[in-house]
């Protein structure tokens, strides 16, 4: 599956970083950084399922 950041929302909270930091992170300017774009394996889209609900800004999904 693929993970989606909406950098047009997203706000820099870091969640998703403390929630998957093998998927997420923080440039300098305070935005979202996709580390990996597909989640593979049962395992890995699990850490982006629990970053999903704890984004306050709703940017994250995961698609076919
Ligand atoms: S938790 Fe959401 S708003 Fe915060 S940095 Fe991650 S994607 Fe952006």
């Amino acid at each position: 599956m693929n993970v989606v950041i909406d950098l047009g929302v997203c706000q820099g909270y870091g969640n998703c970083v403390v929630a998957a930091p093998a998927f997420f992170d923080l440039d300098d300017a305070g935005q979202a950084v996709l580390l990996r774009a597909e989640a593979e394996t049962e395992a890995e889209q699990e850490a982006v399922r629990a970053a999903i609900p704890v984004c306050p800004m709703n940017a994250i999904r995961l698609e076919h």
